[in-house]
């Protein structure tokens, strides 16, 4: 049985039946309906395999840009499974700007509408024109505006109504040629007057020291989002635990989930081979050969115990995927 280990950037040693690497979208189908029990991946950056998974891996590797161009804006149609971070770092080199703040963010473009990837005060889907998909049951090809995709925090159409049933094949991305350097975010807002370059640059060195390295610390990024409370919740838990930072969301307020994390004395904490990070608690690391099991004990120990203290459900942001697909904890 081939093994999941390289392509999932937690690392589990996991394994499957089978693995296909796809570069079109029809042999995908075919091979999709030949099998009862199938998991899609991009980059496994945001997909956690707990244990052998019974059933075949689907590698995107759909690939290609295409150019136009309208008086006010670069218009650029991305095949899926082009790396995210290359494609930034190449609309750079074009100068094309707007995806700076994105910089360095693990995974496939196909996957940056699903979860609307959001950093440094920028979301994908502030630039996503349309999203390209075929049905996964009928193979019929269907188009979506940017404005029609739903997007919200860490969330998008991709990520409910229609989720497991399609496959994103194509991303298109309206990038304005007027420069609009996004700078609000922490360390960003220090920057005077900066180029797109500047705040790239930038965002790589803060991302490289703060957060660990997949490839030598094997890890999911954010293990979970950041819940967004009433604000009468907020206020209550203020009144009872002094200063708890938040930030206005829309309909609420957003507090880090690394400061119930860290609070509740998870920070450098480990189970079996897990690792709470001892700088980024929101960040649950491989440390030492961790099973699938070690990762759902320490996930559930941080839920229950920010949920006692707290009245806050934390809900993963990490696809966690078992023997036979998607589990929720
Ligand atoms: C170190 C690190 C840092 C990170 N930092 C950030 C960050 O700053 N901001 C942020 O938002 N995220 C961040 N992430 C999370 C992750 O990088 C993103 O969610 C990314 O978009 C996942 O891409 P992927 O291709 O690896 O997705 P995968 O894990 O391969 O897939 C994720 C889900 O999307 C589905 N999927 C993938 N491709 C397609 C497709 N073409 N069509 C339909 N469904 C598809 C899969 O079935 C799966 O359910 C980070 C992750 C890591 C490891």
């Amino acid at each position: 049985m081939p093994s999941l280990q390289t392509h999932h950037t937690f690392h589990l040693p996991a394994q499957c039946q089978y693995i296909h690497h796809f570069s079109s979208s029809d042999t995908f189908l075919d091979l999709w309906h030949g099998s009862a029990t199938n998991y899609l991946l991009g980059g496994g950056s945001n997909t956690l395999f707990l244990e052998d998974f019974e059933g075949q891996v689907f590698i995107n590797t759909l690939k290609g840009i295409s150019y136009r161009e309208t008086k006010n804006s670069h218009i650029i149609k991305v095949a899926s499974g082009e790396n995210w971070h290359e494609l930034v770092t190449r609309f750079l080199a074009e100068g094309w700007h707007g995806l700076e703040n994105l910089a360095l963010i693990p995974g496939s473009v196909g996957a940056a509408p699903i979860q609307n990837i959001g950093a440094y005060g920028v979301e994908a889907g502030n630039f996503i024109a349309a999203v390209e998909y075929r049905d996964i049951q009928t193979g019929e090809t269907n188009e979506r505006m940017g404005s029609e995709c739903l997007f919200g925090y860490r969330d998008s159409i991709f990520k409910s109504a229609l989720a497991g049933h399609i496959l994103i094949t194509h991303v298109t991305f309206e990038l304005p040629k007027k420069y609009q350097p996004i700078t609000t975010y922490g360390d960003l807002a220090k920057l005077t007057d900066p180029s797109a370059n500047e705040i790239y640059n930038t965002v790589i060195n803060i991302r490289r020291s703060k957060l660990p390295d997949p490839d030598t610390l094997g890890n999911a990024g954010s293990f979970f989002k950041n819940p967004v409370l009433l604000a009468s919740h907020y206020q209550d838990l203020k009144n009872e635990f002094g200063a708890v930072p938040g930030f206005s969301a829309g309909n609420g307020v957003k507090v880090p989930a690394a400061w119930f994390i860290d609070q509740c004395g998870f920070k450098g904490k480990t189970i079996g081979g897990v690792r709470c990070h001892p700088d980024q608690p929101l960040v649950l690391t491989n440390a030492n050969n961790a099973s699938g099991d070690d990762v759902i004990s320490m996930a559930q120990l941080i839920m229950q115990t920010v949920n006692e203290r707290y009245a806050v459900p934390l809900e993963p942001e990490v696809r966690l995927v078992g023997s036979a697909g998607a589990i929720t904890l």
